[in-house]
């Protein structure tokens, strides 16, 4: 197996399910340490059962003094992973400011500020690195009771490329990935309305959701937007979703 990441540090949000999970054994088989941060100690106790090398953060990511004490702690970062993210099923008539904030803070203001905090360590050492963070196809569609998921992703798509241009001359590179829909959990929640979920579909050229996909080389690949031969289209389009 190629390590391609052999001799890098890797944090991974929202580690503890779904793609996030995936992504973090991607990278272990990929020869990097990784930081894997989430909420939920349950998840991150069986990932550790999992994947013994891995380092485990019970963190929220809006709970930013948090956030920077374990980026402060974890010496050096080469690649940061953007993934934790929320959703509540809400119209726009329906919204409350409440949750209109906790989607915004998990979503774009955690990403935001945990990549100011990787990036002052990455430009301090000179040696560049790589932030990927995983928006969704959402950012340019729009979703019927996504309101703020929406919004949020719109504005992480935006975030991202104001930080690649920032952030570029330090040997920086930031990437967005956005996935259509994945059956992850979340995914589940929003998606598993057979009504529904046949509509969007009928927008997805394979006329099927993504699963995760387990080819750790491909994934890793894909997750660091870096380019495959002849897969160049996918890297904006999936993450870790099933390719073929
Ligand atoms: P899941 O709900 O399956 O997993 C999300 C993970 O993030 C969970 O481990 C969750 O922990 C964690 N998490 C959520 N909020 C926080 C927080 N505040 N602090 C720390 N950890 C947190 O989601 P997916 O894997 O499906 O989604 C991952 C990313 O991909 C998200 O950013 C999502 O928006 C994006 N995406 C997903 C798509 C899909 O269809 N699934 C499509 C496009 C993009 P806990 O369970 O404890 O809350």
């Amino acid at each position: 197996m190629a390590t391609p990441f052999a001799g890098k540090r890797a944090l991974v949000t929202g580690a503890g399910k779904g793609i996030g999970r995936a992504t973090v054994k991607a990278l272990v088989e990929c020869g990097a340490e990784v930081i894997a941060l989430s909420r939920t100690e349950a998840d991150l106790h069986s990932l550790k059962q999992e994947v013994p090398s891995v380092k485990t953060e019970c963190v929220d990511v809006s709970d930013l003094p948090a956030v920077e004490a374990v980026v402060k702690g974890a010496g050096p970062i080469h690649l940061l992973v953007n993934n934790a993210g929320v959703t509540q099923l809400l119209s726009v008539l329906d919204t409350t400011p409440d949750a209109y904030d906790r989607i915004m803070s998990v979503n774009l203001k955690a990403p935001v500020f945990l990549s100011q905090y990787v990036a002052r360590g990455m430009v301090e050492r000179g040696d560049g690195g790589a932030i990927v963070n995983v928006s969704s196809v959402a950012s340019s569609v729009a979703l019927t009771d996504h309101l703020a998921y929406c919004t949020s992703k719109a504005g992480m798509d935006m975030a991202t490329k104001v930080m690649a241009l920032e952030l570029g001359p330090h040997k920086i590179r930031v990437n967005a990935v956005n996935p259509t829909v994945v059956m992850t959990d979340m995914g589940k929640m929003a998606w598993s309305d057979p009504v529904k979920s046949s509509n969007a579909m009928t927008q997805i050229p394979l006329g099927r959701f993504a699963g995760i996909y387990t080819d750790p080389t491909l994934s890793v690949h894909l997750a660091f937007g870096r380019r495959l031969p002849g897969k160049e289209a996918l890297v904006t389009a999936l993450c870790v979703g099933r390719l073929c």
